[in-house]
């Protein structure tokens, strides 16, 4: 759909739209656009707080479009938070995002987390990995700034706020200290089809390499000397996120005589999903 066909569908659909408002309910509207973000504002907000996620499940945040009743989500909300990082959904979109509701406060869930340059990986279009949300020290930062974000919104529910942000806080450092300690010295490096886990790699002292380069799937070349290096280092699973193509993972996969295991980068349940996520790396 074309942007100017979005607008006019939206304009026309404003008057008889259904759910429930954030007025209507004395809650505050509140839109994110990942997943682990919902979580997170669920958890400092609890009751006060209605969520709209704008990248549903399944759908990757690399390519998705809002659907039109989506954008009438936004222009009642109060506090929109981005994630911050480059996510292509956000850079694409946030702009008209914010101009379809001027009262909305934006907020920057990455400010403080040292972001991830692509450069590093070698190539010169420059930008951030987006994947901020996959370490839970980046978590801890993220919850912070929600939490920042709520009070500005929301100034006489700060004591709520502040309690329910602490508790969640404790649980994401429990969750630090137990990945921390099960994590294995003998596991160094990770082959991944999408390079999801920078941010989970850096936090614990590993490794990611990535199949998949700039969002492309890899060459018959790139194939060759990936499984060489999983040859040389005795690798046998390669790690896919259910969002992607996962056909180059199970050729080499094949050859290397081992197996694709599935881990997913964006699954609501924060917590239990990123201790799942540790443990499937531990099995390598
Ligand atoms: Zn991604």
């Amino acid at each position: 759909m074309t942007k100017r066909l979005l607008l006019i569908v939206l304009i026309l659909s404003a008057g008889c739209t259904s759910g429930p408002q954030p007025e209507a309910t004395g809650r505050i509207g509140v839109i994110v656009s990942i997943l682990p973000q919902a979580e997170f504002v669920e958890k400092v907000g609890g009751d006060r707080v209605i969520v709209t996620v704008m990248i549903p499940p399944g759908a990757s945040p690399h390519s998705y479009e809002p659907a039109p009743d989506q954008l009438i989500q936004v222009s009642t909300a109060s506090l929109y938070c981005a994630v911050g990082s480059g996510i292509e959904f956000e850079l694409g979109w946030m702009d008209r995002i914010i101009s379809m509701n001027r009262d909305m406060a934006v907020i920057d869930c990455s400010k403080g987390i040292e972001l991830i340059s692509r450069d590093h990986d070698g190539d010169d279009h420059g930008g951030t990995n987006p994947h901020v949300w996959l370490s839970p020290r980046n978590a801890a930062i993220m919850v912070e700034n929600i939490f920042q974000g709520l009070v500005a919104v929301d100034p006489d529910s700060v004591d709520y706020y502040t309690e329910n942000k602490e508790r969640y806080l404790q649980e994401l450092e429990t969750l630090d200290h137990r990945i921390r300690e099960a994590l294995p010295a003998s596991l160094t490096k990770l082959i991944v089809y999408h390079p999801s886990w920078g941010y989970f790699c850096r936090e614990y002292g590993l490794e990611e390499i990535p199949i998949e380069k700039e969002g492309k799937d890899p060459t018959p070349q790139d194939i060759a000397r990936l499984i060489d290096l999983a040859r040389k280092e005795h690798i046998t699973v390669i790690f896919v996120s259910p969002q992607v193509n996962r056909q180059p993972a199970e050729v080499i996969a094949r050859e290397i005589g081992g197996k694709v295991v599935l881990v997913d980068p964006l699954e609501k349940n924060y917590v239990e999903n990123l201790f799942k996520v540790a443990q499937a790396f531990m099995e390598v």
